[in-house]
């Protein structure tokens, strides 16, 4: 029962396989690998982007922390959500790749931006001149950190008050996979289509072992990509072990089910929980579950074997996350509801 994240999960035996035969003899090094080769043909084919730059990395800290380096300059603003990966959970890494921009943060709730909310905040910032930082670029995350999901056209809206400033989007999609399997959105139209110009392709929560992809839609960024990822330490010398994961992901769909089996799982557990009247704090889109229920819940969870994370709320209840993984399987959601 373990929900505390999709990063609980192992590899998928695909991955391993791949692995294991990318174990077989020699390969050239440094991300020059024929598999990185197939990579990059898969990506580009999956995005409809034939010209799109494509590198590898092994974490999503890494892919967003790099990404952002090449949209905003030192003097910047990254705006994001509150909630968003990049402000909460990367120990400043964005800050530290960027050479110091800075994250302004917008609010909204089901942690989703609302264009006239982006709008605002966009239209206030740089407006001391020299004194404070200009405007920079603009990271969204998809699925949410609030496991709500933007629709393709909602993309479409943020990036285009980006747009009006000049201003260049990245999307962080630790489970890209995951908000197409809930949307049923082309990946093209999510991205460059919506206007994004660089995404981190999530692998590792999604059933890879540890990679991630960085989607560079202007092919004229990719050299200066290719020194910042080999300056930041994140160039791979044994390489190959990255691209078979990835080549592996993105065979015959593999990304497309895994995800479904995560966000069927979701679902099945959003339903449990329904049924036995716990609230759930957000709409359950894809594979991320927001419950209350009263305070000492999850320590009693914790005591019958569930694994998940939950805090007070400010009313006495106890808010928790619970998230599903392509490896969740029936019983133990099953099992976790009949423990709650
Ligand atoms: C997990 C996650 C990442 C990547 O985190 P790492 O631990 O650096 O691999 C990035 N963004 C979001 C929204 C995530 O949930």
């Amino acid at each position: 029962m373990f929900f505390a994240s999709d990063n609980t999960s192992g590899a998928a035996p695909e991955v391993m396989a791949a692995l294991t035969a990318a174990n077989e003899g020699a390969a050239r090094s440094y991300g020059t690998d024929a598999l990185m080769d197939l990579v990059t043909d898969r990506l580009r084919r999956t995005f409809e982007a034939p010209e799109a730059a494509v590198y590898l990395v092994a974490t999503g800290t890494a892919a967003n922390a790099l990404a952002l380096s090449m949209l905003c300059p030192p003097w910047g603003a990254v705006f994001c959500h509150r909630l968003a990966h990049i402000a909460e959970d990367e120990c400043g890494a964005p800050e530290f790749y960027t050479n110091g921009a800075k994250l302004v943060l917008v609010d909204g709730a089901h942690g989703k931006m609302a264009p006239e909310d982006l709008r605002a905040v966009l239209a206030r910032t740089g407006a001391g001149g020299v004194h404070g930082v200009q405007r920079g670029a603009l990271s969204l995350t998809n699925v949410t950190e609030a496991g709500t999901v933007y629709t393709a056209a909602e993309i479409a809206a943020l990036a285009a008050e980006a747009k009006t400033f000049g201003l260049p989007v990245h999307l962080d999609g630790a489970r890209f996979a995951n908000a197409i399997v809930a949307t049923g959105a082309k990946p093209a139209e999510m991205t460059w289509k919506a206007g994004v110009d660089i995404l981190s392709f999530g692998g590792t929560k999604n059933g890879c072992l540890g990679v991630e992809a960085v989607v560079i839609f202007d092919p004229a960024k990719a050299w200066e990509f290719e020194l910042r990822r080999k300056r930041g330490g994140h160039l791979f010398s044994k390489h190959r072990f990255l691209s078979a994961q990835m080549a592996a992901y993105l065979d015959e769909g593999l990304w497309l089910r895994l995800a479904r089996q995560a966000n069927d799982a979701a679902g099945r557990l959003a339903a449990g929980l329904t049924a036995k009247g716990v609230v759930q704090s957000h709409k359950v889109q894809a594979n991320m579950i927001f419950a209350e229920w009263p305070a000492g819940t999850a320590d009693r969870l914790g005591a019958a074997g569930a694994q998940l994370y939950s805090w007070p709320l400010d009313d006495g209840r106890e808010g928790a996350r619970l998230v599903t993984s392509w490896s969740t399987r029936d019983r133990d959601v099953d099992a976790f509801l009949a423990a709650l």
